[in-house]
């Protein structure tokens, strides 16, 4: 499968993808029961997952909201985070779950953190379908994730390579 100038193989199908996602939902609906958590989508990526989980996670008077982050030019992490688009709701004594697509330095996930600790929220965790064990860098815990991955780029389900190939069903990374 080509995505203009790389070549990319299938790395994780639609199944694997949405039993995984099947599989977090039930482990978190356990977790937050009545506690009305808000669901924070951290935009681009994350969209389809988020979406995905929120919907099979179906936690009673559960909220969402959107965030908008970026750290990636092409296939490089910068090291400048910028925030782009920031939810103006009312967060105080709230349950937050921060939803990301991937977790590869922790450089985005530990911005996001710092942002919803200056909140007094009443709880913070992090799912995310991917995680990158070998590239992190922090020490946040990663309460819930997905699938663990080696240092390949990968696109699909809501990840991109330059602003393409977010429509694919399945996970593919780099041949
Ligand atoms: P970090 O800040 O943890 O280094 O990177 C997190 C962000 O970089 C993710 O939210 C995602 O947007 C992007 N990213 C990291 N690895 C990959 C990858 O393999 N593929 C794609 N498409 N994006 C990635
Ligand atoms: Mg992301």
């Amino acid at each position: 499968m080509k995505i203009k100038n790389k070549t990319f193989e299938i790395f994780i199908s639609e199944k694997d993808i949405k039993a995984k996602t099947k599989e977090l939902s039930e482990e978190i609906k356990d977790f937050y029961l009545d506690k009305k958590p808000i669901f924070f989508i951290i935009l681009d990526g994350s969209f389809v997952f988020g979406a995905d989980l929120f919907q099979k996670c179906k936690i009673k008077n559960s909220e969402v909201e959107f965030m908008k982050i970026k750290s990636y030019e092409g296939m490089n992490s910068t090291e400048e985070l910028k925030i782009i688009l920031k939810s103006d709701k009312e967060i105080q004594n709230r349950h937050i779950i921060i939803v990301e697509d991937i977790i590869d330095s922790g450089l985005t996930i530990d911005g996001v953190i710092k942002i919803f600790k200056k909140e007094k929220v009443k709880s913070i965790e992090v799912v995310s379908l991917l995680y990158k064990p070998d590239n992190y860098k922090y020490n946040h815990n990663i309460k819930w994730y997905g699938f663990s991955i080696p240092n390949d780029f990968v696109v699909g389900y809501g990840l991109d390579y330059d602003g393409f190939g977010r429509e694919l069903n399945e996970i593919y990374k780099l041949k």
